[in-house]
C-alpha cells in the first residue's frame, strides 16, 4: 500500500500505476456486433475499466458488413415520435437508452470519429462511401483509440457465476449456485474472470453471420426469462398453386391488407411488394411479417389481399373498365388484362376470373365486370407461414424486458450482468431503427457497467 514502509523507496508515480492497475475494473463484452462494439466504447471511457471485446469471428462486425445491402442503414433522422413508432416490441423500455444515446448522438459519434454520412429517402442514413465496412472500421477506430483489447476468433462457451459475496477464484458454471456474473470460459477451455461482462450477442437470424443464438442459453442458464423467439422482418410463404408463377415479379405502390378469420384487418401499408417462388417478399412483405410472426407461429392461416390500383377508387376504376370493355368489345378476353396489369400478373388474373378465354370482351356482363373489378382492388392469396430465421433481418423476442434494467441494461436479479442489442427482446422495422438499437442499448449498457 503506499504510505507504507516499502512506498518510502519507491516513487509516487510508481504506485500511482500500481495502484490503478490494482484497482482497474475488468469489463468483458461478449459479440463484436454493433452493440457489443459501442458497449466497449462505452465502458472505455471510464478509465479505470479494463475492456475486452471477444467475438467468436475472424472479424468484427459480420452481420454490420451486409446491412442495407452492403451499405450499413444505420440510423434513421426520425424525431422521437416517428422513431418510436417504428419499434414493434417494448419501445417503452428502449425511451431511455434512446434519449441518452440517440441517432443524432450517432450521428456525432459517428462524424467524431472520422465516418462521413448521408441522408436519404425516408430519413435513412448512411455511410457516404455507401460502405457498410466503414462503420466497423470507424467503430473499431474509436475502440483502439480507447485501449479496448479485440479478441478475435474467441468464443464464450458459458458464463461463469458465483454467490454473492464469495471471490471471483470460486466461480462456477452460472446457474448453479450464482446471482453475481465473475466472469465467462470460452469453447477453448480457459476462463477469464471478469467485474462485469454483457452480452451482446444478437439473435438467432442470419446464424452464418456468428448470430446463434448463444447469449439467450446463458441467460436462461442463470434462469433469466426469454420470450419466444421468432423470425421478423421476414418473407411471407403462402397457399394458392398460381402465386409461384409470379415470381419475379416486383409490385411497387400497391395497398396490401392482411385480415383476421373475422376479416378484422391486422395490417395495413402502402408499398413495394416481390413475388417468389415460395410466396411474397419486399419491404411491405416484411413489414408485414413484424406485425403478423406471432399469429402465424401459432399456427394461423391468414388471408391478403392487394390493391392493385390503389390510385383510382373503385367507383372511377368501374368507369374506365367500361371504357375499357367498349374499347376492345371485338378482341377476346383473353387480351383483356393488356394496358391494365404487369406482365405475368395478366395470366394469373385472367385464370382467376371465371370467364373463358375465347368470350369477347363485349359480351361481358356486369356481374362479370364487377368480379374483375374486386380481382383488381382486392387480387388475395393466403398467408400459410413466414421463412426461417436464415432468411430473417432480426430475431423477434429474446431476453425479457422485465429482467432488465432500462436506464443501465444490467440485470435486475443478478450482479455484474447486462444485455445489449438484439438478444434482448426488442425490434423495429426496417429504415436504420434496429442498428440504431444495437448502438444506443450498446452505448448504455457499456457505460453504466
Ligand atoms: P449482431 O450484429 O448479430 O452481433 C452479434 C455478434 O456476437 C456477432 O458478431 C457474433 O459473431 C458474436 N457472438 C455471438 N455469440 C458469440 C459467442 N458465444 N462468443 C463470442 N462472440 C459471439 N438493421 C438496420 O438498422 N439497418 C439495416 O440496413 C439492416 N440491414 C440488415 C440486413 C440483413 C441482411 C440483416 C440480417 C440484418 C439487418 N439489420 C439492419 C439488422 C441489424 O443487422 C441487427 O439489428 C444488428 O446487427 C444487431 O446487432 P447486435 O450487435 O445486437 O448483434
Amino acid at each position: 500500500q503506499p504510505g507504507s514502509c516499502i512506498s518510502f523507496f519507491l516513487p509516487s508515480s510508481f504506485w500511482r500505476v500500481f495502484y490503478r492497475i490494482d484497482n482497474m475494473r475488468k469489463i468483458i463484452v461478449i459479440g463484436g456486433g454493433p452493440a457489443g462494439m459501442m458497449a466497449a466504447f462505452g465502458a472505455s471511457l471510464t478509465p479505470e475499466n479494463k475492456v475486452i471485446l471477444l467475438e467468436k469471428n475472424e472479424k468484427l462486425g459480420k452481420k454490420l458488413y451486409i446491412t442495407g445491402k452492403g451499405r450499413g442503414n444505420f440510423t434513421n433522422t426520425a424525431e422521437t415520435e416517428v422513431f418510436f413508432s417504428k419499434i414493434m416490441t417494448n419501445p417503452r423500455f428502449l425511451y431511455s437508452a434512446l434519449r441518452r444515446f440517440s441517432n443524432q448522438e450517432l450521428l456525432r459519434f459517428m462524424e467524431e470519429w472520422g465516418l462521413s454520412w448521408k441522408e436519404e429517402r425516408g430519413g435513412r442514413v448512411f455511410p457516404k462511401s455507401d460502405h457498410a465496412s466503414d462503420i466497423t472500421r470507424t467503430l473499431e477506430k474509436a475502440l483502439r483509440n480507447n485501449q479496448v483489447e479485440i479478441r478475435l476468433n474467441t468464443s464464450v462457451s458459458k458464463l461463469l457465476a458465483r454467490k454473492q459475496g464469495s471471490s471471483p477464484g470460486e466461480g462456477t458454471n452460472a446457474g448453479e449456485s450464482g446471482r453475481a456474473v465473475c466472469g465467462v470460459q470460452l469453447t477453448s477451455g480457459q476462463t477469464l474472470t471478469a467485474d462485469h461482462v454483457i452480452v451482446a450477442t444478437g439473435g438467432v437470424s442470419y446464424p452464418a453471420t456468428g448470430s446463434t443464438g448463444d447469449g439467450f442459453r446463458f441467460a436462461q442458464e442463470l434462469g433469466l426469462k426469454v420470450t419466444e423467439l421468432l423470425p421478423a422482418l421476414v418473407p411471407f410463404e403462402t397457399k394458392e398453386s398460381d402465386i409461384p408463377g409470379l415470381q419475379g415479379l416486383s409490385l411497387r405502390n400497391v395497398v396490401l391488407k392482411v385480415f383476421d378469420p373475422k376479416k378484422k384487418i391486422l395490417f395495413e401499408d402502402f408499398g413495394e411488394l416481390l413475388f417468389t417462388h415460395f410466396g411474397v417478399s419486399g419491404p411491405l412483405a416484411l413489414r408485414a411479417s413484424s406485425v403478423l410472426t406471432k399469429r402465424l407461429a401459432g399456427g394461423e392461416a391468414l388471408v391478403a389481399s392487394i390493391d392493385l390500383k390503389p390510385a383510382i377508387p373503385e367507383k372511377e376504376l368501374d368507369e374506365r373498365l367500361v371504357r375499357h370493355i367498349a374499347e376492345n368489345r371485338r378482341r377476346e378476353f383473353s387480351h383483356f388484362f393488356e394496358g391494365l396489369l404487369p406482365g405475368k400478373l395478366k395470366n394469373v388474373a385472367q385464370e382467376r376470373c371465371a370467364i373463358d378465354s375465347g368470350q369477347r370482351i363485349g359480351d361481358i356482363s356486369k356481374a362479370q365486370r364487377k368480379e374483375i373489378l374486386s380481382l383488381l382492388k382486392a387480387f388475395s392469396f393466403t398467408i400459410v407461414g413466414t421463412r426461417g430465421f436464415a432468411e430473417a433481418i432480426i430475431t423477434q423476442g429474446g431476453v425479457s424486458v422485465k429482467e432488465l434494467v432500462p436506464k443501465s441494461m444490467r440485470a435486475k436479479s443478478i450482479r455484474g450482468l447486462s444485455f445489449a442489442g438484439e438478444v434482448i427482446d426488442v425490434d423495429a422495422l426496417t429504415g436504420g431503427y434496429n442498428l440504431q438499437i444495437a448502438f444506443s442499448t450498446g452505448f448504455v449498457a457499456g457505460c453504466e457497467a
